[in-house]
């Protein structure tokens, strides 16, 4: 047998596909996901749906959505296939009935026929199941089992001493055994339970490192037990500390809710809403990646390739931690400002093309570099930057309340789109450089602040009053086109006297 730490490093994410991805699992897939990137090894996806009851249909398909849209690449799943399949658990009972049967036969498990009835009974009485069939004659269970009664396979825990394990993180844990229960391994219906299943599919597959979340840490000395029963090489295991919610208080809720710590805002918790809010998806792995683990050196922004260099599970954080989404929005400004152009283009097309716009490339190009730095979220982009992209001949004047900046009425307007006409009319090029210039020059003869000039001529040519800067906006619509735009301005404000 190879020694834990020599073998070759494959982890794995092992969901239930219980409906849509929560941000929670995800976190753990991107922690074993980037501890095999960073060992060279492979990352697998299981789904464990041996609880039939909570299956969803689909579910699989938004982890993979999740996964896919991340960039964590899958080396073998239920899509990918893979040496070690089938990975779905649903497909692989008879492995678990096999091996459940291995245990009874070694005499590490049990039938047990206790009836719902009789499990309630010492549930009432507080102290969990009380092992009535742990020492049961084996004539008597031959006869229960011939009249067809169903039963179910328990372990048999050890009744005293400890179990100790062996964390990545938090180092040795003790447990004493007196506290565990003999738990099911195999249900009446054939079907394993968690603490089976991942162990004999961790086997199978090879499996070199668990990494999952804490709330597996008390069934921990349980699957120690269970790995020794069965005589096989047991991988190791990280247990990592899950997110609570943004107050720091409870776990994070499966469900969206609102928290007054992201500003009374609903907070995104499941995988879909982060891909429509507009988020990047490096921004959303640069987030996770820095939640119960960092980079170091106090730098924040770090892609996932550096990310791999640096990872290791012995400096993930033993506390829990808060979710940090105020931090999102920061980080996906920053990253939509340093995106190569290709990405912006490939991510914002389909936005504008969904808000009804035909997407000319060649424009979205010229328009991009004015919109990095005030995007917020991809999804600003069809109400800053639309009008861009429709139809210029159709273009409809904003009305005057549209067109009046502070400090200014019709009049006043009025008079400053007329005046600046022949001074844009005039320029040789109309690159913004040159108009902001002479239309500086034109503010400061008529004594108005260059905001409200400024100001008058972006809603004239835009239609709104948040925008791109006027004169980068101008430059693209080009002189004509403008110009005509300011008329039509100073027809509205005419027709809105009358
Ligand atoms: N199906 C388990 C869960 O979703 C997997 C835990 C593990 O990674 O072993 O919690």
């Amino acid at each position: 047998m190879t020694s834990p730490s020599t073998r070759p490093v494959r982890t794995r994410y092992a969901p239930s596909p219980t409906g849509p991805q929560h941000i929670g699992g995800i976190h753990t897939a991107l922690f074993a996901w980037l501890y095999a990137r960073r060992h060279g090894g492979q990352f697998i996806l299981r789904i464990e749906d041996t609880d039939q009851k909570r299956s969803v249909p689909g579910s699989v398909d938004l982890i993979l959505q999740a996964l896919d849209w991340l960039g964590m690449d899958i080396d073998e799943g239920p899509r990918e296939g893979g040496e070690f399949g089938p990975y779905v658990q649903s497909e692989r009972l008879a492995l678990y009935q096999t091996w459940a049967a291995e245990l009874v036969e070694r005499g590490r498990a049990y039938k047990c026929f206790a009836t719902p009835e009789e499990l309630a009974e010492m549930r009432k009485l507080g102290a969990g199941y009380d092992r009535r069939y742990r020492d049961f004659p084996a004539d008597r269970v031959s006869e229960l089992e011939a009249q067809g009664l169903p039963f179910v396979i328990r372990f048999k825990m050890p009744l005293g001493g400890v179990t100790i394990g062996d964390d990545m993180i938090r180092g040795p844990v003790e447990f004493d055994n007196e506290q565990l229960q003999d738990a099911v391994l195999l249900k009446s219906d054939g079907y394993p339970t968690y603490h089976l299943a991942h162990i004999v599919d961790d086997h199978h597959m090879r499996i070199s490192h668990v990494i999952r979340a804490i709330e597996w840490l008390p069934s921990f000395p349980l699957h120690i037990q269970i790995w020794r029963a069965l005589g096989w090489n047991m991988p190791q295991y990280a247990h990592l500390p899950v997110l609570l919610n943004p107050n720091g208080k409870g776990k994070l809720s499966k469900r969206k809710q609102q928290f007054a710590e992201a500003d009374g805002k609903n907070v995104p918790v499941l995988m879909h809403e982060f891909i429509d809010a507009g988020y990047l998806p490096g921004a959303v792995m640069n987030f996770l990646t820095n939640i119960g683990w960092n980079y170091g050196d106090d730098v924040e922004i770090f892609s996932t390739a550096q990310a791999i260099k640096r990872f290791d599970l012995k400096n993930v954080s033993l506390a829990n931690s808060a979710y940090p989404i105020a931090k999102l929005d920061w980080l996906n400004s920053q990253y939509i400002q340093r995106a190569p152009a290709d990405e912006l283009c490939r991510l914002l097309k389909p936005i504008l093309e969904a808000a009804g716009y035909a997407v000319d490339e060649k424009r979205l190009r010229q328009v991009i570099p004015l919109l990095r730095v005030r995007l917020k979220s991809t999804r600003d982009v069809a109400p800053m930057a639309g009008f861009f992209f429709a139809d210029w001949a159709s273009f409809e004047a904003p009305s005057a309340d549209i067109l009046i900046q502070r400090k200014m009425n019709r009049d006043s307007t009025a008079d400053v789109l007329r005046g600046a006409m022949p001074v844009l009319q005039e320029l040789e090029s109309f690159s913004h450089d040159a108009q902001h210039s002479a239309v500086a020059a034109y503010a400061k003869t008529i004594g108005y602040k260059n905001g409200q000039v400024f100001g008058s001529l972006r809603a004239a040519v835009t239609g709104q009053k948040v925008s791109p800067p006027t004169f980068e906006t101008m430059e693209i619509l080009g002189k004509k086109e403008s110009l005509r735009r300011v008329k039509l301005a100073l027809q509205s404000i005419s027709d809105s006297e009358t």
